[in-house]
């Protein structure tokens, strides 16, 4: 039986994973401190760790470690830029520790976050980023950055197995929408669904490309497990960029809503645009998204409606 170490196993994108490795037989191992997280997510027949990943240590033996463990919403990484740090830092050396000790196969995944405020549109993996190195999101972004070096360094020096890889803005069931763990999708759902106001940051031009979690899911087990991959870093995102209005416009219409939108002011150093190039992701995981975002977004909607029953 192969096994597998998954930090943040209990977050949104963690608990796909985590179901995904059961069904496909994996014994699995879950270290989370469930800093993101307002309910147990892992099912029983995990061994759960409620532990922070700088603070966990073990002699077991994996196939696989995937270090998932960070603050992904800006709202609220910007109040916890020291933590937010901890686990993109020591966390990340902590895991390869663990990957190098069991000679197992070390999936990151980084973030869209690493190029920045990118020049380049879709945002191929050769682009290096444009990012303010102490600005009030570069305890992600440098984060995230200072992570790939190390993994690439570890796979240099000691000859790890490592794959990075970068989601681009993943949505779907499972994603918190309150407070500031909300991400835009979840928070513009929920409004919706309310009939409260839809607030926009900024003058809702800027873009992203958003990514249904079964599509992140399917790339993520196809880098995981092939043949051939260490060393690669893989964008896996979507190329179909949308502004932020649009995207409020387009889930009001989707819900028959009579939210308002309401005009905030621009997050700091919010990135203007954000798509991803996904040439690469096609030619080695012979993969790209097969749900639309109007799919996707219908789906979501269909899991928040549930839970609000
Ligand atoms: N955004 C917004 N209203 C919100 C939350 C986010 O207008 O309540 C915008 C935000 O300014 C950004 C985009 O939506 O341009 C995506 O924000 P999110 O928090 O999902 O994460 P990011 O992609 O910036 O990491």
């Amino acid at each position: 039986m192969k096994r597998v170490l998954i930090s943040g196993g209990n977050g949104f994108l963690g608990s796909h994973l985590v179901r995904e490795s059961l069904a496909r037989g994996f014994e699995v191992t879950v270290v989370d401190d469930m800093s993101t997280s307002n309910q147990m997510n892992v099912p029983h027949e995990v061994k759960f760790v409620g532990k922070r990943i700088e603070d966990f240590s073990t002699n077991e033996r994996f196939d696989y470690v995937v270090h998932l463990a960070a603050r992904p919403s800006p709202d609220d990484y910007v109040k916890h830029p020291v933590d937010t740090m901890l686990s993109n830092s020591i966390g990340t050396k902590n895991t390869l520790e663990i990957a190098l000790k069991s000679n197992a196969t070390f999936m990151f995944t980084s973030s869209s976050e690493v190029y920045g405020d990118a020049a380049v549109i879709p945002t191929p993996e050769t682009y290096y980023g444009y990012v303010n190195p102490n600005g009030i999101r570069s305890c992600y972004d440098e984060g995230k950055r200072f992570s790939e070096a190390l993994i690439m360094s570890y796979h240099r020096e000691y000859g790890l197995d490592t794959r990075i890889q970068r989601p681009f803005n993943v949505y779907g069931s499972g994603i918190r929408e309150d407070g500031a763990y909300g991400r835009v999708i979840p928070r513009f759902i929920d409004w919706s669904l309310r009939g409260e106001r839809i607030i926009v940051h900024g003058d809702g031009k800027q873009t992203r490309s958003f990514l249904y979690v079964d599509d992140w899911l399917e790339a993520t087990w196809e880098f995981l497990t092939k043949d051939g991959l260490s060393g690669d870093v893989i964008n896996i995102g979507s190329e179909k960029e949308i502004t932020i209005v649009q995207l409020a416009q387009k889930i009001k219409g989707l819900i028959g809503s009579s939210s308002e939108i309401f005009y905030d002011i621009a997050r700091e150093n919010d990135p203007r645009r954000r798509a991803a190039d996904i040439t690469l992701a096609k030619e080695k995981l012979d993969w790209e998204p097969n749900i639309s975002l109007d799919e996707g977004l219908v789906k979501t909607i269909e899991w928040f409606r549930r839970r609000m029953r």
